[in-house]
């Protein structure tokens, strides 16, 4: 596969699509002494509204080294897809190579695995986030516990404030903007929490406890996150939606096949 030069400011480190649950200052270090013998990383092009954005999705320790060098540009392989799609890719990231990953950083992938991809075995989901099967099965029984609706519920709340375009598209917009919001806010503490790695004052800290928190307040705000039109009433509102009109993309497994895939947000 060809790779392409790529402007560094150009790509966007999407912590949410980080396995790692913290990079590594040591692994940044050394990756930085050799770095020209280290392989592309990798980044997929989404179209998030008309804007092809370029999502980092393997590298998030190389590309630090090289921003450490002073590189303006690094070889990256560019893939095309969704920002689904990225999520998917990055969670098989370091599968095999690069820094021996933590029990953090798998539970990390899988979350990121099952976030997208919520119909596939857990074989599947293992294979593809090189973990072990008892390991993805520990996982969904630990979360299959996490309720969406009532995300769903809040988020409609809001959105039902919005009057002026009430279509069922802008109250999907509306609902996956402030679950977003949230989203970041969550993010901003996750990195807050991994610089207390080092600090001295921080010291009795349970800061794995709370990054897996975090990490779990993520993924359980983003189960909220709007997926389709409910196909069953073309975003009127019937009982298969609670009357709002879209479905989340867990809600909409519960279809029948034939009506999965219309109508993607
Ligand atoms: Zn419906």
């Amino acid at each position: 596969m060809q790779t392409q030069q790529l402007d560094i400011e150009n790509i966007t480190v999407d912590t949410r699509l980080q396995t790692r649950n913290s990079l590594c200052a040591a692994t940044i270090d050394e990756y930085a002494e050799s770095f020209d013998a280290l392989p592309p990383v990798r980044v997929m092009q989404c179209m998030v509204g008309d804007e092809a954005l370029l999502y980092l999705i393997d590298g998030f320790h190389r590309i630090e080294a090289a921003k450490r060098l002073g590189r303006t540009t690094m070889h990256c392989y560019l893939f095309l897809g969704s920002y689904d799609d990225a999520c998917w890719e990055a969670a098989a990231a370091n599968r095999e190579h690069g820094l021996r990953r933590t029990n953090a950083d798998k539970q990390r992938a899988l979350a990121l695995a099952l976030s997208v991809k919520q119909d596939a075995s857990l074989r599947e989901i293992a294979d593809h986030c090189g973990v072990s099967h008892m390991m993805v099965k520990r996982w969904v029984d630990d979360h299959s516990s996490v309720d969406e609706s009532d995300v769903a519920v809040e988020a409609v709340q809001e959105t039902a404030q919005v009057a002026d375009e009430d279509t069922v598209e802008t109250r999907m917009q509306s609902a996956s903007n402030r679950i977003e919001v949230v989203a970041e806010k969550i993010t901003a503490a996750q990195l807050a929490v991994a610089q207390m790695e080092n600090d001295p004052l921080c010291r009795f800290a349970n800061q794995s406890g709370a990054a897996n928190d975090l990490k779990n307040a993520l993924s359980a705000v983003r189960f909220g996150l709007p997926h389709m039109v409910c196909p069953m009433c073309n975003g009127n509102g019937c009982d298969q939606c609670d009357l709002y009109g879209w479905l989340t993309k867990s809600r909409s497994t519960l279809l029948p096949k034939q009506f999965r895939t219309a109508n993607r947000f």
